[in-house]
């Protein structure tokens, strides 16, 4: 096996690879090792890669990338005929160099592009959808890795134009698997990360409404998310569930083959029970595979996984040992006990389609004393928000939820629907729903706690823990 670092690059190789003009003071130059758009994390070897964004534009911590002895920054060319002469000042000072280019956004794509595909990774797995990326790229880790030596998938949620190409720069080994989740939230961003990636395997969890304020339509997500497979080739695979609505708009048009996959379709799969609050046993060719998370929404995507396992030929017995080492991420089904207090933190995200693939869940959970669900508003649906809200609402009408706490401005939709049944809540606010909790909750009792991130649900865990 080579361990490498990012290929030691000289000024002029990277400067070629991106398309650079290279401004620097002469003379000896350490080679790039390291790309960081982090100015603190800046030293010798490290590239600075200042980004724009909503709030803050990176170019403004060039001169501290410097101080701390970055060996060169890209630069957006309308910055530097701006201010070119100040930030040569640094340059000089700290014997930088700097890379300027039209685009640095661009400039990092590029970059990650090249270094993955002078890795010559054989197999390279896409995995997006709507909901289920991240569950289904850490079991994919969980089983690949007992079966091939280097697999190597993003971290965390990495998974957008940026965090794709930043994580895969941060490839150490030669892999012979990269697993990466690929999310989108606008036209346009699938393109980019395909040609980064180019996956010859990809898994389309499923076509939901994440997101439809950008897009519009759910078949323009579905056009969006089907680029994952125009790197694809005759021999490459797709994945997607058997059920999906929008299966032949994902295919249309590409290479390649694509698998349905989901109960009827996995060959051997038996069905599912579950174990309460210690997650489900997937039955699959007379194996009994214990896997931590509940609900179905799980389920699917494990056998998204077993289908694309068996695929690659991994044995079923590994399949099975895989699953059952599964761990789900923080906020994504995690069950904690708080003081006798059961939580299920599910409020990394929610969107229609998770909040009721939740709900789903905690309504087949057995031996639970009360079951309360706090549902926080869903955000980024546009025009769609009150529509959907109050759908929920609809839906919870006849949900066995003993308490039902509702809570943020958007959730009020779904509260008018309710109002005026016993043990129905709205809270404008997370603080306030929290006392509440806190004044109702019993030992004993299971929490659903489910909303969209910004929100920040997570909190009454925090202010729970804080008690005891
Ligand atoms: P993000 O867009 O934030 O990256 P993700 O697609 O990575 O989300 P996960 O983090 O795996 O999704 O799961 C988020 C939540 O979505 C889970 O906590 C669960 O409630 C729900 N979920 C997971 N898998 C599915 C699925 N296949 N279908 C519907 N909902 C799901
Ligand atoms: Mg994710």
């Amino acid at each position: 096996m080579s361990a490498r670092t990012l290929p030691a690059l000289s000024l002029d190789q990277l400067a070629s690879i991106v398309g650079a003009r290279l401004v620097a003071p002469s003379g000896e130059r350490p080679p790039i090792r390291r790309v960081t758009i982090d100015s603190r994390e800046c030293e010798e070897g490290v590239l600075f890669v200042p980004l724009r964004g909503r709030f803050t534009d990176g170019h403004l911590y060039l001169g501290e990338a410097f101080q701390r002895g970055a060996s060169a920054a890209l630069v957006q060319e309308t910055v530097f005929s701006e201010a070119g002469s100040a930030l040569l000042k640094h340059v000089v000072q700290t014997r930088g160099a700097l890379l300027v280019v039209p685009d640095t956004l661009e400039a990092l794509q590029t970059l990650g592009e090249w270094y993955l595909s002078s890795l010559r990774v054989p197999i390279r797995i896409g995995v997006t959808g709507s909901s289920g990326k991240t569950s289904t790229k850490e079991m994919l880790r969980a089983v690949l890795s007992l079966h091939y030596s280097r697999v190597w998938a993003t971290e965390g949620n990495l998974n957008s134009e940026i965090g794709v190409p930043l994580s895969i720069l941060g490839i150490r080994e030669e892999p012979e698997v990269v697993i990466c989740e690929m999310g989108i939230d606008h036209v346009g961003e699938m393109d980019v990360l395909a040609r980064i990636v180019k996956p010859n395997l990809a898994v389309v969890t499923g076509i939901g409404s994440a997101h439809l304020e950008r897009f519009g339509t759910r078949e323009r997500i579905a056009r969006e998310k089907a680029k994952i497979f125009s790197s694809f080739d005759d021999r490459s695979v797709g994945f997607i569930p058997e059920d999906e609505e929008f299966f032949h708009v994902l295919v249309e048009g590409w290479r390649g083959t694509f698998l349905p996959y989901g109960p009827a379709t996995v060959e051997g799969f038996e069905g599912w029970e579950s174990r309460g609050l210690e997650g489900v046993i997937l039955l699959w060719k007379g194996l009994r595979i214990p896997l931590q998370g509940y609900g179905e929404h799980m389920v699917r995507n494990a056998l998204g996984v077993i289908r694309l396992s068996d695929h690659l030929g991994v044995p079923p017995s590994m399949v099975a040992e895989g699953l059952q080492a599964y761990r789900p991420l923080f906020g994504r089904g995690e069950l904690k006990e708080i003081g006798g207090v059961w939580f299920l933190v599910d409020c990394y995200n929610a969107n229609p389609e998770s909040m009721r693939a939740s709900l789903e869940g905690v309504r087949g959970l057995k031996g639970v004393r009360r079951r309360i669900v706090v549902l926080g508003s869903m955000r980024e649906l546009g025009d769609a928000a009150p529509s959907e809200h109050r759908r929920l609402g609809d839906y919870l009408a006849g949900y066995p939820a003993d308490v039902v706490l509702l809570v943020g401005e958007e959730m009020e939709a779904a509260f008018a629907v309710l109002e005026g049944r016993s043990g129905v809540w709205w809270m404008r606010t997370v603080e306030e729903a929290s006392s509440l909790l806190v004044s109702i909750v019993q030992e004993g009792d299971l929490v659903l706690l489910k909303g969209s991130r910004a929100l920040g649900l997570e909190r009454i865990i925090q202010d729970f823990e804080g008690r005891y």
